[in-house]
């Protein structure tokens, strides 16, 4: 036995081994754990997809728990709610795109193409969605349960890969149908006689989780395509607000860009670099 530890490269051999167990069992997570023994992306691919997915459930959770409280609103209650109010709901958003169509200029041709490649990378169908021009105060994108709002002169602010990520954040909005859920939220909330203060902050906190979960959406189901793009994004609304927004109907830009370097990191992509 004494005699491999007289043998120098037999030594070494054992310290480096030594420490790479160690590193492995101080490292270890289930995450880490398959991304590092499995060499197939499509697997390492699933579990953040299945860790981010836990996170986020975790948070809604949170949120709904938050809401429950502070608005007495539960959300069997609102999902029953935003239900019963579909039918005129998508009545109002026809009426909504038709005004807009009628009193903005045109999206010009390549703005739909672009629109459309992003429907399609979310496996929409871009038939069925109305692709509408606003003016957005801030956004170079808004949506709602089924219209894509772009407007050409906030997307002139940011690069294109930025503006490709703001849409694929509204088409989470879309998917999740946020808008609606929040319409049915906001209203039976103000039919429950809780603190005033309490109801604004719960509101905004469910503001907040959407915001969040449309981020990590977009780079989970869209890819590695729109990292850069959302860094693109971040790094100029900061540079527009002079530093962080103040978190209250969105995170705080800080989080916004600390989520997106985790997922980027987590996924083995390199964190982009800030564009010139
Ligand atoms: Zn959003």
């Amino acid at each position: 036995m004494f005699r491999i530890f007289k043998n120098k490269f037999l030594c070494f051999s054992l310290i480096i081994l030594t420490l790479g167990v160690l590193f492995y069992v101080v490292n270890y997570t289930p995450l880490v754990h398959i991304t590092s023994t499995n060499t197939d992306s499509h697997k390492s691919y699933a579990t953040t997809y299945e860790y981010f997915q836990e996170k986020m459930n975790e948070h809604e959770q949170l949120t709904w728990d938050i809401v429950q409280t502070d608005t007495r609103v539960t959300k069997d209650e609102c999902f029953q709610k935003q239900k019963k109010d579909y039918p005129a709901y998508k009545k109002s958003l026809e009426k909504n795109w038709q005004y807009k169509r009628s009193h903005y200029p045109k999206l010009k041709q390549e703005t739909i193409t672009i629109v459309k490649d992003v429907l399609r990378d979310f496996d929409i169908n871009p038939a069925d969605i109305q692709i509408v021009p606003y003016k957005g105060k801030g956004s170079p994108a808004a949506a709602d349960d089924s219209t894509i709002f772009i407007d050409e002169d906030e997307c002139a602010h940011f690069s294109l890969e930025a503006c490709k990520f703001v849409i694929a954040h509204e088409i989470s909005h879309l998917q999740a149908q946020d808008e609606s859920l929040y319409q049915s939220l906001y209203s039976l909330s103000q039919t429950k006689r809780t603190s005033k203060r309490k109801k604004k902050e719960a509101l905004e906190a469910f503001r907040r989780f959407q915001e969040t979960r449309a981020d990590i959406c977009a780079l989970l189901h869209g890819g590695k395509k729109y990292a850069q793009g959302a860094f693109d994004f971040m790094y100029k609304l900061q540079e527009l607000d002079g530093g962080d927004n103040p978190g209250i109907t969105h995170p705080k830009t800080s989080i916004r860009l600390k989520n997106a370097r985790k997922l980027c990191t987590m996924m083995g992509w390199n964190v982009p670099a800030l564009q010139a």
